[in-house]
Protein backbone atom coordinates (compact mmCIF):
# COMPACT_ATOMS: atom_id res chain seq x y z
CA UNK A 1 0.00 0.00 0.00
CA UNK A 2 1.57 3.27 -0.73
CA UNK A 3 0.57 5.98 1.64
CA UNK A 4 1.50 9.63 2.06
CA UNK A 5 3.29 10.31 4.95
CA UNK A 6 4.97 13.36 6.39
CA UNK A 7 8.45 13.38 7.79
CA UNK A 8 8.39 14.00 10.42
CA UNK A 9 4.96 13.62 11.87
CA UNK A 10 3.35 11.86 14.77
CA UNK A 11 2.01 8.21 13.21
CA UNK A 12 -1.08 6.70 15.88
CA UNK A 13 -1.75 3.67 14.87
CA UNK A 14 -5.38 2.64 16.29
CA UNK A 15 -6.34 -0.84 16.29
CA UNK A 16 -7.05 -3.88 17.83
CA UNK A 17 -4.43 -7.06 18.44
CA UNK A 18 -4.08 -8.80 15.75
CA UNK A 19 -4.63 -5.94 13.31
CA UNK A 20 -1.31 -6.07 12.17
CA UNK A 21 -0.05 -2.56 12.74
CA UNK A 22 3.35 -3.92 14.44
CA UNK A 23 3.68 -5.65 10.50
CA UNK A 24 3.16 -1.94 8.74
CA UNK A 25 5.11 -0.24 11.29
CA UNK A 26 7.85 -2.52 10.77
CA UNK A 27 6.95 -2.42 6.48
CA UNK A 28 6.94 1.43 6.26
CA UNK A 29 9.44 2.98 9.02
CA UNK A 30 12.51 2.33 10.71
CA UNK A 31 12.49 0.41 14.25
CA UNK A 32 13.73 3.75 16.03
CA UNK A 33 11.12 5.74 14.39
CA UNK A 34 8.75 2.97 16.19
CA UNK A 35 7.86 2.98 19.92
CA UNK A 36 6.00 -0.40 20.85
CA UNK A 37 3.77 -1.13 24.24
CA UNK A 38 4.51 -4.83 23.45
CA UNK A 39 8.17 -4.01 22.77
CA UNK A 40 8.57 -2.32 26.10
CA UNK A 41 6.48 -4.68 28.31
CA UNK A 42 9.29 -7.23 26.95
CA UNK A 43 11.81 -4.79 27.60
CA UNK A 44 10.66 -4.94 31.39
CA UNK A 45 9.74 -8.71 31.86
CA UNK A 46 10.70 -10.12 28.89
CA UNK A 47 6.86 -11.20 27.96
CA UNK A 48 5.42 -8.85 25.46
CA UNK A 49 1.63 -10.01 26.76
CA UNK A 50 2.83 -9.72 30.38
CA UNK A 51 -0.49 -7.00 31.32
CA UNK A 52 1.22 -6.30 35.04
CA UNK A 53 3.76 -4.15 33.21
CA UNK A 54 0.97 -1.79 31.23
CA UNK A 55 1.58 1.13 33.52
CA UNK A 56 5.38 0.91 33.54
CA UNK A 57 5.71 0.25 30.01
CA UNK A 58 3.34 3.57 29.07
CA UNK A 59 5.29 5.29 31.04
CA UNK A 60 8.29 4.70 29.24
CA UNK A 61 6.56 5.12 25.95
CA UNK A 62 5.33 8.23 27.06
CA UNK A 63 9.12 8.95 27.89
CA UNK A 64 9.91 8.21 24.85
CA UNK A 65 7.36 9.63 22.71
CA UNK A 66 8.28 13.29 24.58
CA UNK A 67 11.77 13.01 23.86
CA UNK A 68 11.22 12.50 20.26
CA UNK A 69 8.43 14.59 19.93
CA UNK A 70 10.43 17.32 21.54
CA UNK A 71 13.07 16.42 18.79
CA UNK A 72 10.86 16.72 15.93
CA UNK A 73 11.64 13.15 15.10
CA UNK A 74 9.26 11.17 13.03
CA UNK A 75 7.53 8.90 15.81
CA UNK A 76 4.74 5.71 15.35
CA UNK A 77 2.95 4.93 18.67
CA UNK A 78 2.38 1.11 18.44
CA UNK A 79 0.00 0.56 20.34
CA UNK A 80 -4.06 -0.06 20.45
CA UNK A 81 -4.49 3.57 20.75
CA UNK A 82 -8.35 2.39 21.49
CA UNK A 83 -8.70 5.01 24.25
CA UNK A 84 -9.40 8.50 22.70
CA UNK A 85 -7.69 10.46 25.74
CA UNK A 86 -4.06 9.14 24.92
CA UNK A 87 -4.67 9.61 21.12
CA UNK A 88 -5.69 13.13 22.62
CA UNK A 89 -2.25 13.66 24.73
CA UNK A 90 0.03 12.19 22.47
CA UNK A 91 -1.78 14.49 19.68
CA UNK A 92 -1.35 17.54 21.80
CA UNK A 93 2.22 17.21 21.95
CA UNK A 94 3.14 16.49 18.35
CA UNK A 95 0.93 19.66 17.94
CA UNK A 96 2.74 21.57 20.50
CA UNK A 97 6.10 20.45 19.11
CA UNK A 98 4.64 21.76 15.11
CA UNK A 99 4.26 17.98 14.30
CA UNK A 100 1.03 16.95 12.32
CA UNK A 101 -0.46 13.79 13.48
CA UNK A 102 -1.31 11.15 11.30
CA UNK A 103 -3.54 8.18 11.80
CA UNK A 104 -3.41 4.72 10.40
CA UNK A 105 -6.49 3.35 11.47
CA UNK A 106 -7.19 -0.98 10.99
CA UNK A 107 -10.73 -1.85 10.22
CA UNK A 108 -10.94 -5.37 10.17
CA UNK A 109 -13.56 -8.32 10.40
CA UNK A 110 -13.58 -9.68 14.21
CA UNK A 111 -12.56 -12.58 12.12
CA UNK A 112 -9.38 -11.98 10.94
CA UNK A 113 -8.23 -10.06 14.57
CA UNK A 114 -9.37 -14.06 15.94
CA UNK A 115 -7.63 -15.61 13.16
CA UNK A 116 -4.07 -13.41 13.03
CA UNK A 117 -4.16 -13.77 17.28
CA UNK A 118 -4.17 -17.61 16.54
CA UNK A 119 -1.48 -17.39 14.09
CA UNK A 120 0.94 -15.57 16.73
CA UNK A 121 2.78 -18.42 18.36
CA UNK A 122 4.78 -16.47 21.22
CA UNK A 123 1.23 -14.60 22.60
CA UNK A 124 -2.28 -15.54 23.49
CA UNK A 125 -5.32 -12.68 23.52
CA UNK A 126 -8.18 -14.12 24.82
CA UNK A 127 -11.54 -14.07 22.54
CA UNK A 128 -13.02 -11.82 25.44
CA UNK A 129 -10.44 -9.20 24.74
CA UNK A 130 -10.39 -9.44 21.09
CA UNK A 131 -14.00 -9.05 21.37
CA UNK A 132 -13.76 -6.12 23.37
CA UNK A 133 -11.38 -4.25 20.81
CA UNK A 134 -13.48 -4.92 18.26
CA UNK A 135 -16.21 -3.67 19.57
CA UNK A 136 -14.08 -0.31 21.16
CA UNK A 137 -12.54 0.15 17.43
CA UNK A 138 -16.04 0.53 15.85
CA UNK A 139 -16.41 3.71 18.13
CA UNK A 140 -13.69 5.25 17.38
CA UNK A 141 -14.18 4.83 13.44
CA UNK A 142 -16.94 7.00 14.64
CA UNK A 143 -15.57 9.23 16.75
CA UNK A 144 -11.87 9.56 14.31
CA UNK A 145 -13.13 12.42 12.13
CA UNK A 146 -13.88 14.71 14.78
CA UNK A 147 -9.98 14.22 16.57
CA UNK A 148 -8.74 16.68 14.09
CA UNK A 149 -5.74 14.52 12.89
CA UNK A 150 -4.20 16.05 10.13
CA UNK A 151 -4.62 12.94 7.51
CA UNK A 152 -6.80 9.46 8.70
CA UNK A 153 -5.74 6.66 6.80
CA UNK A 154 -8.41 3.57 7.14
CA UNK A 155 -6.60 -0.33 6.32
CA UNK A 156 -9.28 -2.43 4.88
CA UNK A 157 -7.30 -5.35 4.09
P1 LIG B 1 -0.72 -6.15 15.90
O1 LIG B 1 -1.18 -6.92 17.09
O2 LIG B 1 -1.78 -5.20 15.44
O3 LIG B 1 0.62 -5.50 16.07
O4 LIG B 1 -0.58 -7.22 14.71
P2 LIG B 1 0.74 -7.83 14.03
O5 LIG B 1 1.37 -6.85 13.11
O6 LIG B 1 1.61 -8.43 15.07
O7 LIG B 1 0.10 -8.96 13.13
C1 LIG B 1 -0.55 -10.08 13.72
C2 LIG B 1 -0.36 -11.28 12.84
O8 LIG B 1 -0.99 -11.07 11.59
C3 LIG B 1 1.10 -11.58 12.53
O9 LIG B 1 1.29 -12.97 12.56
C4 LIG B 1 1.29 -11.02 11.13
O10 LIG B 1 2.27 -11.75 10.43
C5 LIG B 1 -0.07 -11.18 10.52
N1 LIG B 1 -0.36 -10.08 9.58
C6 LIG B 1 -0.14 -8.76 9.78
N2 LIG B 1 -0.50 -8.03 8.72
C7 LIG B 1 -0.97 -8.91 7.82
C8 LIG B 1 -1.52 -8.79 6.49
O11 LIG B 1 -1.64 -7.70 5.93
N3 LIG B 1 -1.92 -9.93 5.89
C9 LIG B 1 -1.81 -11.14 6.49
N4 LIG B 1 -2.24 -12.22 5.82
N5 LIG B 1 -1.31 -11.31 7.73
C10 LIG B 1 -0.89 -10.22 8.38
MG1 LIG C 1 1.86 -5.45 17.68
Amino acid sequence: MLLAIPNPALVLLIGPSGAGKSTFAAAHFKPTQIVSSDDLRALLTDDAGDQGASSEAFRLLSIIVSGRLARRLTTVIDATNLRAVDRRRYQQQATHNGLPTIAVAFDLPLATYRARNAARPERTVSAEVIEDHAARMQRVLEALHDEGYTAIHVIHD
